[in-house]
C-alpha cells in the first residue's frame, strides 16, 4: 500500500493494498474479503481460547491476531413499515455514534425518526478514546469504562512530558445502548439495510435500500461516516490519512504507569538495530499510543498523525513490533485488533446541499488530530434542534431551503474558520519530519492548557487561535521557529486565501 486514494463517494486503496473496505476500521469484512491481508495467521500458531482471544504458542506478535469478533447488542428494534408509504420526518443513513445521536434528540421531540443501518445493533469497532472534560461536559461520564488522570508524551529518549488533563476510553457498549435505548422511548424506528441511492422531490426525498425497501422522508441526514454514502462533494478530495494499527492484548508485562495513559511516544531506538525502518520513520514518523489497563492488559497502537499518502499498514506494524520487542512488551494474547484509516483535512462538502451530514460524512475530523467523537457528539443537539426548529416552523421551507438552514447551523463561517486553520496545523504537519515534529509537540504541550487544551478540543476560535498560534511560535526553539515559518509559510498563504475568499 503505497498510495491511498479516495474517489468519489469511495474510500479505496491501490492495488498494493488490494481493496480496502468502506469502512477502513472494519476489521472482519476485510479479513474476509481479503484473506491475504491476515498477515501470517497460521493455524498452527495459535490456540483459540473460550473468551475469543488467541493465546501465544509461538512469540510472533502478529500471528496472534483474533478473528473478528462482531457482538450484537441484545436490544429488540421495531421496524420501519415502509408498506404504509409514510413520510417520516427525519430518515437519519448511519447509526454510528453522529446518526445515533441525532436520530435521539429529534425524536425527543416528537418527530418521528427512522435509522438506517445494515448492522443497527452491532457494537462499534472503533476503540475511541477522548479527554475526560469533554464527555463530562455532555454528561457522559458514565460512558467511559476506564479513566486516566493524566497522559504522557515522550518527546524522546530524554524528554518527557506530563500532562495534567486526564483522560478516557470510551465504553462503546455502554454509549450504544444508552443512545439506542433513547431512541426506543421516543419512538425511532429502523430500518436494517445499506442504502444506495437518494431521489429528491419538492417536500420530500426517496431513500432506496440495497433489499429493494424505499423510505420516504422530509428530511435526509447522512451519517455514514467516511464512506460518505449521500453527501456531495465539488473540489478533488485530497485528505491527508491517519493510519494505525493497535491492539488491545494480555501482556507478560509492560513498562507504563497504569495511571497514566501514553498519548504520543515518539521514542525511536528500538529501530536501531534496523536502519531502514530507522530511516523511513525519520522521514514519516509514527508514534505509539497506549491505554494500560493493569500491568497485564494494554491497548498499544502504533500511528502515525497524518501523512499524504498515508503510510502502509505493513509499514506500521513492522515498526510496532520492532518497539514492542524493545520495550520487552511479550503478548500473551490478543482481544482485539484495529486498523485505522482516517481522513483528514480536505474540502468541506458542497454547502448547502439537499441531504444534511453530521460526523465524518460532514469534514468533521479534526484536520490536525483525526478525533471527532466528542466534537461530533456536541454538535448532534445543534443539528437536531436545527431539524426541529426548520421543520416545525411552519415557515413551509422547501426541503432544499430547510437542508440549507441546517447546514447553515452546522457549520456557521466561525466553524469554518476554525477548521481552515486546522487544516493550515495539519499542512504543516504533514512536511515535519521525525526531529520537526518533536520539536513541535515539545512546544505544543508546553503552551498555556487553555491553549492546548482548547486547540485538541476544537474551542478556540480564529482570533484566539492567532493568539495560540503566537503563543506557539514564542514556545518553539530557533530552529523550530525556522521550521515553522519554512514549512508554513505556503500554507499559510494558501489559508488566507481560502479565509478571504470564505464569506457569510
Ligand atoms: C479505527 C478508528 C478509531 C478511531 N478512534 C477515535 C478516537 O479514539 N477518538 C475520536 O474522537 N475519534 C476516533 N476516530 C474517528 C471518528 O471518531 C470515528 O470514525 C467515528 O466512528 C465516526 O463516527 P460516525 O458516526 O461519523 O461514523 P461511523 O462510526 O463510521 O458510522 C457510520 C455508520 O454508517 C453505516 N453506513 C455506512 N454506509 C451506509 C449506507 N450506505 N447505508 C446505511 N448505513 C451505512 C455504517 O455501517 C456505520 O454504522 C476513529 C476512527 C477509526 C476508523
Amino acid at each position: 500500500m503505497d498510495t491511498l486514494l479516495k474517489t468519489h463517494n469511495k474510500l479505496e486503496f491501490l492495488p498494493q493494498l488490494h481493496v480496502f473496505p468502506e469502512k477502513a476500521s472494519n476489521v472482519g469484512s476485510m479479513k474476509l474479503r481479503n484473506p491475504e491481508l491476515r498477515f501470517c495467521l497460521h493455524k498452527s500458531y495459535k490456540k483459540r481460547v473460550r473468551n475469543g482471544c488467541v493465546k501465544a504458542t509461538s512469540s510472533t506478535l502478529l500471528e496472534l491476531v483474533p478473528e473478528t469478533k462482531k457482538e450484537n447488542l441484545e436490544f429488540d428494534l421495531p421496524m420501519c413499515d415502509p408498506s404504509k408509504g409514510l413520510v417520516v420526518d427525519l430518515a437519519v443513513v448511519g447509526g454510528g455514534p453522529a446518526g445515533l445521536a441525532v436520530a435521539q434528540q429529534v425524536s425527543k421531540a416528537g418527530l418521528s425518526v427512522c435509522l438506517i443501518d445494515p448492522s443497527p445493533k452491532l457494537i462499534w469497532p472503533n476503540n475511541y478514546g477522548v479527554w475526560v472534560d469533554e464527555f463530562e461536559a455532555m454528561d457522559l461520564l458514565d460512558c467511559l469504562d476506564t479513566t486516566w488522570s493524566g497522559a504522557v508524551v515522550y518527546i524522546d529518549d530524554k524528554t518527557k512530558k506530563d500532562l495534567g488533563r486526564p483522560y478516557g476510553r470510551v465504553n462503546r457498549k455502554q454509549l450504544k445502548s444508552k443512545m439506542l435505548q433513547k431512541c426506543l422511548s421516543n419512538g425511532v424506528k429502523f430500518h436494517q439495510a445499506k442504502v444506495v441511492k437518494v431521489v429528491h422531490e419538492e417536500s420530500e426525498s426517496l431513500l432506496i435500500c440495497n433489499d429493494g425497501v424505499t423510505i420516504h422522508a422530509a428530511v435526509v441526514l447522512d451519517a455514514t461516516g467516511f464512506s460518505r454514502c449521500l453527501v456531495q462533494y465539488d473540489k478533488p478530495y485530497n485528505p491527508g490519512y491517519q493510519v494505525a494499527y493497535g491492539i488491545l492484548a494480555e501482556v507478560e508485562e509492560h513498562p507504563f504507569d497504569i495511571d497514566k495513559m501514553v498519548f504520543m511516544d515518539w521514542r525511536d531506538s528500538h529501530l536501531d538495530n534496523n536502519l531502514e525502518v530507522k530511516e523511513r520513520n525519520r522521514k514519516i514518523p509514527t508514534f505509539l499510543y497506549a491505554m494500560p489497563f493493569s500491568s497485564g492488559r494494554i491497548f498499544l497502537e502504533e500511528t502515525s498523525l497524518v501523512a499524504r499518502p498515508g503510510v502502509p499498514m505493513e509499514d506500521i506494524q513492522e515498526r510496532m513490533v520492532a518497539r514492542l520487542r524493545h520495550l520487552g512488551i511479550k503478548v500473551k494474547s490478543i482481544e482485539e485488533d484495529e486498523r485505522c484509516v482516517i481522513p483528514m483535512g480536505g474540502p468541506l462538502p458542497v454547502l448547502p446541499q439537499r441531504v444534511v451530514g453530521i460526523g465524518g460524512t460532514a469534514g468533521m475530523v479534526h484536520p490536525s488530530t483525526g478525533y471527532m467523537v466528542a466534537r461530533t457528539l456536541a454538535a448532534a443537539p445543534i443539528v437536531a434542534n436545527s431539524i426541529v426548529q426548520y421543520l416545525g416552523s411552519g415557515r413551509g421551507l422547501s426541503g432544499n431551503e430547510l437542508a440549507a438552514e441546517v447546514w447553515k447551523d452546522l457549520w456557521p463561517i466561525q466553524r469554518r474558520r476554525q477548521r481552515e486553520f486546522f487544516c493550515f496545523g495539519m499542512d504543516i504537519l504533514l512536511k515535519l519530519d521525525l526531529q520537526a515534529t518533536r520539536r513541535f509537540f515539545d512546544a505544543f504541550f508546553d503552551l498555556e492548557p487553555h491553549y492546548w487544551h482548547g486547540f485538541l478540543s476544537s474551542r478556540l476560535f480564529l482570533p484566539e487561535l492567532i493568539f495560540f498560534g503566537l503563543s506557539l511560535f514564542s514556545h518553539a526553539s530557533n530552529t523550530s521557529r525556522i521550521e515553522i515559518m519554512t514549512k508554513g509559510t505556503l500554507p499559510l498563504v494558501y489559508m488566507i486565501n481560502n479565509l478571504v475568499q470564505d464569506r457569510e
